[in-house]
Protein backbone atom coordinates (compact mmCIF):
# COMPACT_ATOMS: atom_id res chain seq x y z
CA UNK A 1 0.00 0.00 0.00
CA UNK A 2 1.32 3.70 -0.85
CA UNK A 3 2.10 5.78 1.63
CA UNK A 4 1.62 9.65 1.14
CA UNK A 5 2.40 13.11 3.79
CA UNK A 6 0.80 16.46 3.26
CA UNK A 7 1.31 18.97 5.17
CA UNK A 8 -2.29 19.48 6.17
CA UNK A 9 -5.48 16.97 5.79
CA UNK A 10 -9.16 18.06 5.67
CA UNK A 11 -11.73 15.67 6.10
CA UNK A 12 -14.77 16.19 4.96
CA UNK A 13 -15.32 18.33 1.59
CA UNK A 14 -18.68 20.28 2.25
CA UNK A 15 -18.82 23.88 2.81
CA UNK A 16 -16.36 24.14 5.63
CA UNK A 17 -13.95 21.45 4.56
CA UNK A 18 -13.76 23.65 0.56
CA UNK A 19 -12.85 26.74 1.90
CA UNK A 20 -10.38 25.98 4.36
CA UNK A 21 -8.55 24.13 1.86
CA UNK A 22 -7.92 26.59 -1.00
CA UNK A 23 -7.38 29.00 2.03
CA UNK A 24 -4.38 27.01 3.94
CA UNK A 25 -3.14 26.19 -0.21
CA UNK A 26 -3.24 29.88 -0.68
CA UNK A 27 -0.70 30.19 2.32
CA UNK A 28 1.52 27.24 0.51
CA UNK A 29 0.53 24.80 2.61
CA UNK A 30 0.11 21.38 1.03
CA UNK A 31 -3.15 19.99 1.29
CA UNK A 32 -5.39 17.36 0.63
CA UNK A 33 -9.29 17.11 0.90
CA UNK A 34 -10.86 13.92 0.71
CA UNK A 35 -14.40 12.76 1.73
CA UNK A 36 -16.18 9.70 1.96
CA UNK A 37 -18.87 10.31 -0.60
CA UNK A 38 -18.43 10.19 -4.23
CA UNK A 39 -18.74 14.13 -5.07
CA UNK A 40 -17.89 17.18 -3.05
CA UNK A 41 -20.42 19.50 -1.32
CA UNK A 42 -23.45 17.30 -1.15
CA UNK A 43 -25.42 19.37 1.36
CA UNK A 44 -24.44 22.85 -0.31
CA UNK A 45 -25.87 21.33 -3.53
CA UNK A 46 -29.18 20.62 -1.73
CA UNK A 47 -29.56 23.72 0.47
CA UNK A 48 -31.75 26.22 0.32
CA UNK A 49 -34.30 24.36 -2.17
CA UNK A 50 -31.30 24.06 -4.54
CA UNK A 51 -30.55 28.08 -4.63
CA UNK A 52 -28.13 27.82 -1.46
CA UNK A 53 -29.44 30.30 0.97
CA UNK A 54 -25.72 31.20 1.85
CA UNK A 55 -25.65 34.22 4.08
CA UNK A 56 -27.90 36.28 6.08
CA UNK A 57 -27.79 40.10 5.89
CA UNK A 58 -28.53 40.30 9.79
CA UNK A 59 -25.87 38.23 11.36
CA UNK A 60 -24.90 38.35 14.86
CA UNK A 61 -24.18 35.37 17.84
CA UNK A 62 -27.70 35.51 18.77
CA UNK A 63 -28.70 33.68 15.27
CA UNK A 64 -26.80 30.60 17.11
CA UNK A 65 -27.16 28.10 19.71
CA UNK A 66 -24.39 26.97 21.51
CA UNK A 67 -23.02 25.80 25.03
CA UNK A 68 -20.29 28.49 24.93
CA UNK A 69 -22.49 31.28 23.54
CA UNK A 70 -19.19 33.60 22.39
CA UNK A 71 -17.30 31.59 20.86
CA UNK A 72 -18.46 31.77 17.17
CA UNK A 73 -17.90 35.84 17.80
CA UNK A 74 -14.70 35.88 16.65
CA UNK A 75 -15.12 33.92 13.61
CA UNK A 76 -18.45 35.68 12.41
CA UNK A 77 -15.95 39.26 12.58
CA UNK A 78 -13.30 37.86 11.10
CA UNK A 79 -15.14 36.89 8.20
CA UNK A 80 -18.32 38.33 8.04
CA UNK A 81 -21.63 38.40 6.30
CA UNK A 82 -20.10 41.45 4.24
CA UNK A 83 -16.64 39.22 3.18
CA UNK A 84 -19.09 36.12 2.66
CA UNK A 85 -20.89 38.53 0.11
CA UNK A 86 -17.39 40.15 -1.25
CA UNK A 87 -16.10 36.64 -2.13
CA UNK A 88 -19.50 35.36 -3.85
CA UNK A 89 -19.58 38.45 -5.88
CA UNK A 90 -15.65 38.20 -6.64
CA UNK A 91 -17.02 34.59 -8.05
CA UNK A 92 -19.39 35.85 -10.26
CA UNK A 93 -22.00 34.46 -8.02
CA UNK A 94 -25.57 36.25 -8.39
CA UNK A 95 -27.61 36.74 -5.47
CA UNK A 96 -30.55 38.05 -4.41
CA UNK A 97 -32.20 38.95 -1.16
CA UNK A 98 -35.29 37.39 0.12
CA UNK A 99 -37.54 37.96 3.37
CA UNK A 100 -35.73 38.58 6.27
CA UNK A 101 -32.17 39.33 5.05
CA UNK A 102 -31.50 36.04 3.05
CA UNK A 103 -29.66 35.92 0.83
CA UNK A 104 -29.84 33.20 -2.05
CA UNK A 105 -28.06 32.32 -5.04
CA UNK A 106 -29.94 33.22 -8.47
CA UNK A 107 -28.24 30.18 -9.87
CA UNK A 108 -28.17 27.06 -9.07
CA UNK A 109 -26.21 25.73 -5.59
CA UNK A 110 -23.93 22.97 -7.61
CA UNK A 111 -22.48 26.49 -9.00
CA UNK A 112 -21.19 27.26 -5.71
CA UNK A 113 -19.42 24.01 -5.49
CA UNK A 114 -17.68 24.25 -8.93
CA UNK A 115 -16.78 27.28 -8.46
CA UNK A 116 -14.77 26.36 -4.52
CA UNK A 117 -13.62 22.92 -6.63
CA UNK A 118 -11.84 25.41 -9.37
CA UNK A 119 -9.85 27.35 -6.47
CA UNK A 120 -8.88 24.31 -4.89
CA UNK A 121 -7.85 22.86 -7.76
CA UNK A 122 -6.12 26.33 -8.68
CA UNK A 123 -4.85 26.43 -5.47
CA UNK A 124 -3.18 22.43 -5.82
CA UNK A 125 -5.18 21.07 -3.40
CA UNK A 126 -5.56 17.48 -3.78
CA UNK A 127 -9.41 16.37 -3.58
CA UNK A 128 -9.53 12.55 -2.70
CA UNK A 129 -12.81 11.07 -2.88
CA UNK A 130 -14.97 7.67 -1.92
CA UNK A 131 -11.39 7.71 0.61
CA UNK A 132 -12.68 5.55 3.63
CA UNK A 133 -11.25 5.63 6.91
CA UNK A 134 -10.64 3.10 9.47
CA UNK A 135 -7.94 4.79 11.84
CA UNK A 136 -6.85 8.12 12.01
CA UNK A 137 -3.83 8.58 14.84
CA UNK A 138 -1.40 10.44 16.08
CA UNK A 139 2.31 9.61 16.95
CA UNK A 140 5.19 12.46 16.31
CA UNK A 141 2.50 12.96 12.96
CA UNK A 142 -0.95 11.90 12.24
CA UNK A 143 -1.49 8.79 10.07
CA UNK A 144 -4.83 8.13 8.25
CA UNK A 145 -5.24 4.42 7.53
CA UNK A 146 -7.79 4.37 4.24
CA UNK A 147 -8.67 2.31 1.18
CA UNK A 148 -6.05 4.65 -0.36
CA UNK A 149 -3.47 3.80 2.03
CA UNK A 150 -1.83 5.47 4.71
CA UNK A 151 -1.77 8.85 5.06
CA UNK A 152 0.03 11.14 6.82
CA UNK A 153 0.03 15.17 7.78
CA UNK A 154 1.00 17.33 10.38
CA UNK A 155 -2.53 18.73 10.89
CA UNK A 156 -5.88 16.99 10.71
CA UNK A 157 -8.76 19.40 10.22
CA UNK A 158 -12.01 17.64 10.53
CA UNK A 159 -14.75 19.25 8.41
CA UNK A 160 -17.47 16.17 8.74
CA UNK A 161 -20.47 18.15 9.15
CA UNK A 162 -23.56 17.49 11.64
CA UNK A 163 -25.42 14.05 11.67
CA UNK A 164 -28.43 15.06 9.36
CA UNK A 165 -29.12 14.01 6.02
CA UNK A 166 -26.89 9.80 5.80
CA UNK A 167 -27.48 10.20 2.03
CA UNK A 168 -25.59 13.01 1.30
CA UNK A 169 -22.44 11.76 3.41
CA UNK A 170 -23.34 12.74 7.32
CA UNK A 171 -21.59 10.61 9.66
CA UNK A 172 -20.75 10.96 13.34
CA UNK A 173 -16.83 10.66 12.02
CA UNK A 174 -16.16 13.84 13.60
CA UNK A 175 -17.68 13.29 17.30
CA UNK A 176 -16.13 9.56 17.17
CA UNK A 177 -12.79 11.28 16.82
CA UNK A 178 -13.37 13.91 19.48
CA UNK A 179 -14.07 10.84 21.93
CA UNK A 180 -11.23 8.94 21.30
CA UNK A 181 -8.88 11.84 21.79
CA UNK A 182 -10.80 12.80 25.06
CA UNK A 183 -12.41 16.11 23.68
CA UNK A 184 -15.22 16.31 25.17
CA UNK A 185 -18.38 16.63 23.06
CA UNK A 186 -21.84 18.21 23.80
CA UNK A 187 -25.06 16.09 23.19
CA UNK A 188 -26.46 15.89 19.67
CA UNK A 189 -29.98 16.71 18.58
CA UNK A 190 -31.50 17.25 15.12
CA UNK A 191 -32.34 21.20 14.73
CA UNK A 192 -34.47 22.92 11.92
CA UNK A 193 -36.61 20.17 11.88
CA UNK A 194 -40.35 19.43 11.76
CA UNK A 195 -41.94 18.20 14.58
CA UNK A 196 -44.43 15.97 15.71
CA UNK A 197 -47.15 15.82 18.38
CA UNK A 198 -49.74 13.45 20.10
CA UNK A 199 -52.15 11.61 18.23
CA UNK A 200 -55.27 13.62 18.78
CA UNK A 201 -53.17 16.91 17.60
CA UNK A 202 -51.50 14.71 14.74
CA UNK A 203 -54.87 13.84 13.46
CA UNK A 204 -56.81 17.64 13.36
CA UNK A 205 -53.24 18.22 11.53
CA UNK A 206 -53.51 15.31 9.21
CA UNK A 207 -56.89 17.14 8.08
CA UNK A 208 -55.27 20.30 7.74
CA UNK A 209 -52.34 19.47 5.73
CA UNK A 210 -51.18 22.21 3.21
CA UNK A 211 -52.68 25.14 4.95
CA UNK A 212 -49.71 27.59 5.47
CA UNK A 213 -50.00 30.50 7.91
CA UNK A 214 -47.71 33.15 9.02
CA UNK A 215 -47.58 32.90 12.30
CA UNK A 216 -45.22 34.02 15.52
CA UNK A 217 -44.29 30.92 17.68
CA UNK A 218 -42.56 31.36 20.76
CA UNK A 219 -40.44 28.78 23.17
CA UNK A 220 -38.92 30.10 26.23
CA UNK A 221 -37.71 33.26 25.44
CA UNK A 222 -37.32 32.68 21.49
CA UNK A 223 -40.22 34.14 18.86
CA UNK A 224 -40.15 33.98 15.27
CA UNK A 225 -42.39 35.00 13.09
CA UNK A 226 -42.60 33.14 9.70
CA UNK A 227 -45.10 30.67 7.93
CA UNK A 228 -46.39 27.86 9.95
CA UNK A 229 -47.38 24.44 8.18
CA UNK A 230 -49.74 21.90 8.83
CA UNK A 231 -48.84 18.23 7.29
CA UNK A 232 -50.17 14.99 7.52
CA UNK A 233 -47.14 13.98 10.02
CA UNK A 234 -47.45 17.33 12.39
CA UNK A 235 -46.11 20.95 12.23
CA UNK A 236 -43.18 22.09 9.42
CA UNK A 237 -42.82 25.48 7.99
CA UNK A 238 -39.90 28.06 8.59
CA UNK A 239 -41.12 28.94 11.89
CA UNK A 240 -41.66 25.65 13.41
CA UNK A 241 -37.79 24.58 12.44
CA UNK A 242 -36.54 27.73 13.84
CA UNK A 243 -38.72 26.84 17.19
CA UNK A 244 -37.29 23.11 17.12
CA UNK A 245 -33.70 23.93 17.72
CA UNK A 246 -34.84 25.24 20.81
CA UNK A 247 -37.29 22.58 22.47
CA UNK A 248 -36.28 20.34 25.06
CA UNK A 249 -38.06 17.75 26.90
CA UNK A 250 -41.29 18.93 28.27
CA UNK A 251 -40.83 22.50 26.54
CA UNK A 252 -44.26 24.07 25.21
CA UNK A 253 -44.49 26.47 21.97
CA UNK A 254 -47.34 29.20 22.21
CA UNK A 255 -48.40 29.96 18.34
CA UNK A 256 -50.07 32.97 17.70
CA UNK A 257 -51.62 32.23 14.58
CA UNK A 258 -53.25 36.38 14.17
CA UNK A 259 -50.33 38.14 15.40
CA UNK A 260 -50.90 41.39 13.34
CA UNK A 261 -54.43 41.84 15.76
CA UNK A 262 -55.61 42.38 18.48
CA UNK A 263 -58.22 39.75 18.54
CA UNK A 264 -60.56 40.57 21.68
CA UNK A 265 -61.42 44.08 20.77
CA UNK A 266 -61.60 42.47 17.29
CA UNK A 267 -64.17 40.10 18.10
CA UNK A 268 -66.30 42.82 20.84
CA UNK A 269 -66.52 44.99 17.74
CA UNK A 270 -68.02 42.46 15.55
CA UNK A 271 -70.57 41.09 18.38
CA UNK A 272 -71.57 44.55 18.76
CA UNK A 273 -71.84 45.56 14.69
CA UNK A 274 -72.83 41.50 13.71
CA UNK A 275 -74.68 39.86 17.10
CA UNK A 276 -76.15 37.27 14.71
CA UNK A 277 -73.14 36.55 12.74
CA UNK A 278 -71.19 33.18 13.98
CA UNK A 279 -67.95 33.16 14.84
CA UNK A 280 -66.47 30.93 12.34
CA UNK A 281 -68.02 33.45 9.92
CA UNK A 282 -66.15 35.83 11.42
CA UNK A 283 -63.09 33.86 12.16
CA UNK A 284 -63.04 33.05 8.29
CA UNK A 285 -62.63 36.74 7.58
CA UNK A 286 -59.25 36.71 9.08
CA UNK A 287 -57.92 32.96 8.81
CA UNK A 288 -58.32 29.75 6.01
CA UNK A 289 -61.75 28.24 6.28
CA UNK A 290 -60.70 25.00 6.83
CA UNK A 291 -58.82 25.83 9.68
CA UNK A 292 -61.40 28.07 11.02
CA UNK A 293 -63.69 24.90 10.72
CA UNK A 294 -61.54 22.51 12.58
CA UNK A 295 -61.10 24.98 15.31
CA UNK A 296 -64.42 25.19 15.98
CA UNK A 297 -65.25 21.51 15.91
CA UNK A 298 -62.30 20.90 18.26
CA UNK A 299 -60.83 23.48 20.81
CA UNK A 300 -63.74 26.21 20.21
CA UNK A 301 -67.52 26.47 20.02
CA UNK A 302 -69.04 28.27 17.02
CA UNK A 303 -72.07 30.19 18.15
CA UNK A 304 -73.62 33.49 17.28
CA UNK A 305 -71.33 36.52 18.49
CA UNK A 306 -74.32 37.33 21.09
CA UNK A 307 -74.13 34.39 22.93
CA UNK A 308 -70.28 34.86 24.23
CA UNK A 309 -69.39 36.89 26.88
CA UNK A 310 -66.52 38.87 27.30
CA UNK A 311 -64.71 36.31 29.58
CA UNK A 312 -65.45 33.93 26.69
CA UNK A 313 -64.00 36.02 24.12
CA UNK A 314 -60.97 36.25 25.74
CA UNK A 315 -60.79 32.26 25.91
CA UNK A 316 -60.78 32.29 22.24
CA UNK A 317 -58.48 34.57 21.81
CA UNK A 318 -56.33 32.79 24.39
CA UNK A 319 -56.89 29.66 21.93
CA UNK A 320 -55.63 31.59 19.15
CA UNK A 321 -53.53 33.94 20.22
CA UNK A 322 -51.68 31.62 22.62
CA UNK A 323 -52.54 28.29 21.29
CA UNK A 324 -50.04 26.18 23.69
CA UNK A 325 -48.91 22.61 22.15
CA UNK A 326 -46.33 20.48 23.31
CA UNK A 327 -44.45 18.32 20.67
CA UNK A 328 -43.70 14.85 21.17
CA UNK A 329 -40.95 14.83 19.33
CA UNK A 330 -39.58 15.11 15.89
CA UNK A 331 -39.14 13.67 12.88
CA UNK A 332 -35.20 13.50 12.87
CA UNK A 333 -31.84 13.71 11.50
CA UNK A 334 -33.65 12.09 7.98
CA UNK A 335 -35.24 15.20 7.52
CA UNK A 336 -32.99 17.97 10.12
CA UNK A 337 -31.76 20.88 7.91
CA UNK A 338 -28.98 21.17 11.30
CA UNK A 339 -27.52 19.39 14.47
CA UNK A 340 -27.41 20.87 17.74
CA UNK A 341 -24.51 20.04 19.91
CA UNK A 342 -21.52 18.66 18.84
CA UNK A 343 -17.48 19.17 19.80
CA UNK A 344 -17.54 21.43 22.79
CA UNK A 345 -16.14 24.93 21.67
CA UNK A 346 -14.78 25.06 25.07
CA UNK A 347 -12.16 22.69 23.75
CA UNK A 348 -11.59 24.68 21.09
CA UNK A 349 -9.45 27.90 19.68
CA UNK A 350 -11.77 30.55 18.53
CA UNK A 351 -8.94 31.86 16.94
CA UNK A 352 -7.65 29.38 15.28
CA UNK A 353 -10.33 25.55 15.80
CA UNK A 354 -7.61 23.86 16.62
CA UNK A 355 -7.94 21.69 19.96
CA UNK A 356 -6.18 22.90 23.28
CA UNK A 357 -5.41 19.06 24.16
CA UNK A 358 -4.48 18.26 21.01
CA UNK A 359 -2.03 19.88 18.39
CA UNK A 360 -2.86 20.13 14.94
CA UNK A 361 -5.92 18.74 15.35
CA UNK A 362 -8.59 21.11 14.38
CA UNK A 363 -12.94 20.72 13.90
CA UNK A 364 -14.44 23.23 12.14
CA UNK A 365 -17.79 23.80 10.57
CA UNK A 366 -21.52 21.90 12.07
CA UNK A 367 -19.56 19.64 13.89
CA UNK A 368 -18.81 21.70 16.24
CA UNK A 369 -21.19 23.00 19.15
CA UNK A 370 -22.18 25.95 16.95
CA UNK A 371 -26.03 25.97 15.55
CA UNK A 372 -27.30 28.23 13.11
CA UNK A 373 -31.20 29.32 12.61
CA UNK A 374 -32.47 29.21 9.49
CA UNK A 375 -31.84 31.86 7.26
CA UNK A 376 -28.27 31.40 6.03
CA UNK A 377 -26.69 31.03 9.16
CA UNK A 378 -25.27 27.59 9.32
CA UNK A 379 -23.16 28.16 5.76
CA UNK A 380 -21.93 31.13 7.05
CA UNK A 381 -20.70 29.44 10.12
CA UNK A 382 -18.89 27.21 7.65
CA UNK A 383 -17.85 29.48 5.80
CA UNK A 384 -16.30 31.67 8.99
CA UNK A 385 -14.98 28.87 10.82
CA UNK A 386 -13.30 27.57 7.13
CA UNK A 387 -11.80 30.30 6.65
CA UNK A 388 -9.81 31.31 9.96
CA UNK A 389 -8.96 27.80 10.10
CA UNK A 390 -7.52 28.03 6.94
CA UNK A 391 -5.19 31.18 7.84
CA UNK A 392 -3.53 28.91 10.64
CA UNK A 393 -3.71 25.15 9.57
C1 LIG B 1 -31.59 19.92 3.10
C2 LIG B 1 -30.68 20.93 3.72
C3 LIG B 1 -30.79 22.26 3.33
C4 LIG B 1 -29.95 23.23 3.93
N1 LIG B 1 -30.07 24.52 3.52
C5 LIG B 1 -29.26 25.46 4.08
C6 LIG B 1 -29.30 26.80 3.64
O1 LIG B 1 -29.99 27.15 2.68
N2 LIG B 1 -28.53 27.71 4.30
C7 LIG B 1 -27.70 27.36 5.34
O2 LIG B 1 -27.04 28.22 5.91
N3 LIG B 1 -27.60 26.08 5.73
C8 LIG B 1 -28.35 25.13 5.12
N4 LIG B 1 -28.22 23.82 5.51
C9 LIG B 1 -27.19 23.48 6.52
C10 LIG B 1 -25.80 23.50 5.84
O3 LIG B 1 -25.87 22.78 4.63
C11 LIG B 1 -24.76 22.87 6.76
O4 LIG B 1 -24.80 23.49 8.02
C12 LIG B 1 -23.35 23.04 6.18
O5 LIG B 1 -23.25 22.37 4.94
C13 LIG B 1 -22.34 22.49 7.15
O6 LIG B 1 -21.06 22.56 6.56
P1 LIG B 1 -19.92 21.54 7.03
O7 LIG B 1 -18.76 21.81 6.19
O8 LIG B 1 -19.78 21.59 8.48
O9 LIG B 1 -20.54 20.11 6.72
P2 LIG B 1 -21.06 19.50 5.34
O10 LIG B 1 -21.28 20.55 4.33
O11 LIG B 1 -22.18 18.61 5.72
O12 LIG B 1 -19.84 18.63 4.84
C14 LIG B 1 -19.37 17.52 5.56
C15 LIG B 1 -18.62 16.62 4.59
O13 LIG B 1 -17.95 15.62 5.35
C16 LIG B 1 -18.09 14.39 4.68
N5 LIG B 1 -17.92 13.32 5.65
C17 LIG B 1 -18.72 12.99 6.68
N6 LIG B 1 -18.23 11.93 7.34
C18 LIG B 1 -17.08 11.58 6.70
C19 LIG B 1 -16.13 10.54 6.89
N7 LIG B 1 -16.26 9.64 7.88
N8 LIG B 1 -15.07 10.47 6.05
C20 LIG B 1 -14.93 11.34 5.03
N9 LIG B 1 -15.81 12.34 4.79
C21 LIG B 1 -16.88 12.45 5.63
C22 LIG B 1 -19.45 14.44 4.06
O14 LIG B 1 -19.58 13.55 2.99
C23 LIG B 1 -19.54 15.90 3.62
O15 LIG B 1 -19.08 16.10 2.32
C24 LIG B 1 -29.02 22.84 4.92
C25 LIG B 1 -28.92 21.51 5.29
C26 LIG B 1 -29.72 20.56 4.69
C27 LIG B 1 -29.58 19.12 5.11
Amino acid sequence: MKQKSYDVIIIGAGASGLFCAFKAAERGREVLLLDHQSSPGQKITVSGGGRCNFTNMELDVSNYISQNPAFCFSALKRFSQFDCIRFFESLDLPYEERKLGQLFCTVSAEEIVKKLVDLCEQHKVEILLDCRIAQLQKHDMFSLQTNNGELKAESVVIATGGLSYKNLGASDFGMMVAKRFGINTIATQPALVPLTFNEMHANIFKMLSGISMSALLTVGKESFRDDLLFTHKGLSGPAILQVSSYVKKNSSIIINVLPDIDLFVYLKKNKADSPKAQLKTILAQLLPKRFVQLMCDNYIQSRCMQEYSDNMLQQITEQLQCWELKPTGNRGYGVAEATCGGVDTHELSSKTFESKKVAGLYFIGEVIDVTGQLGGYNLQWAWSSGYCCGQFV
